[in-house]
């Protein structure tokens, strides 16, 4: 039986000013606060935490950042360590998301020590890994996803392992209004746990894998019934705290 509980975790990117992430706390609570079906997460921006932190910390609802720097402290102008977000009641921190890879070229081996450092300081990371379009042209999009998993989680040991939160997101279908097929993005994430698995074993049937690219509150629910997705990261789809608490409500 698994034993896993599905997660939606929102992105916002770079978006929201503190007056807006207060409004949207204080909406999204009033809309979902009795939701326990579902783990809800809300990654927002470095600048945003702390409000999220006197408006949800006592709630069901999940604070996440968007990255960090695998060194506690120091002199590493302008990072965030683990630690930092756990100071202010971050439990989620996403890890390599697609963004970071391409624009802000990062590497598998800086994702790795990321994924370590959110380990080790009690967070729950949400790692992201897919292909690009010509990738998925090329047929090589199984080969970039399992060496990405491969890569980013080397040399965990299994109850580290079941810790992490991995989310196949397509590259082609972020922020582009192309949601993968259901049937496509759980082919992949049916891949994923057998890589894990070929890693650790059946500890790979606890791992929560989520799907992301364009997910809304109308194609929610198609994806959510696949037997190897079990939840969603939601860009867009989450700016608006209506829209992600009908996303919620529907998933
Ligand atoms: C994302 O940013 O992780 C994402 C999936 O974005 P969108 O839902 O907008 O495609």
């Amino acid at each position: 039986m698994s034993k896993r509980h599905p997660i939606i975790a929102g992105n916002w990117k770079m978006n929201k000013i503190v007056r807006e992430a207060q409004d949207y706390a204080i909406k999204l609570l009033g809309r979902i606060g009795n939701v326990t079906d579902v783990d809800v997460v809300v990654c927002a921006p470095f600048t945003a935490l702390s409000t999220l932190k006197d408006e949800l910390e006592e709630s069901i609802i999940h604070i996440g950042a968007q990255d960090l720097f695998w060194v506690a402290s120091g002199a590493f102008t302008g990072e965030i360590s683990a630690e930092m977000l756990v100071d202010i009641a971050c439990t989620y921190v996403i890890i390599g998301h697609s963004e970071r890879r391409e624009i802000l070229k990062e590497t598998d081996e800086d994702i790795a020590k990321k994924i370590k450092a959110a380990l080790k300081a009690g967070l729950t990371p949400i790692l992201c890994v897919g292909e690009n379009l010509a990738q998925r042209e090329e047929g090589r999009a199984l080969a970039i996803v399992r060496g990405q998993v491969q890569k980013d989680l080397a040399d965990l040991p299994s109850e580290d392992l079941k810790r992490v939160v991995i989310a196949y997101e397509p590259l082609w279908a972020i922020g582009t209004g192309k949601t993968s097929s259901s049937q496509d993005a759980q082919d992949m994430c049916e891949a994923i746990r057998t890589t894990l698995a070929g890693i650790a074993g059946t500890v790979a049937d606890e791992v929560n894998i989520l799907y992301g690219g364009s997910v809304k509150a109308d194609n929610i629910a198609e994806l959510m019934v696949q037997p190897d997705i079990d939840g969603a990261l939601v860009g867009g789809a989450s700016l608006d705290a209506d829209g992600f608490a009908q996303l919620i409500e529907n998933a």
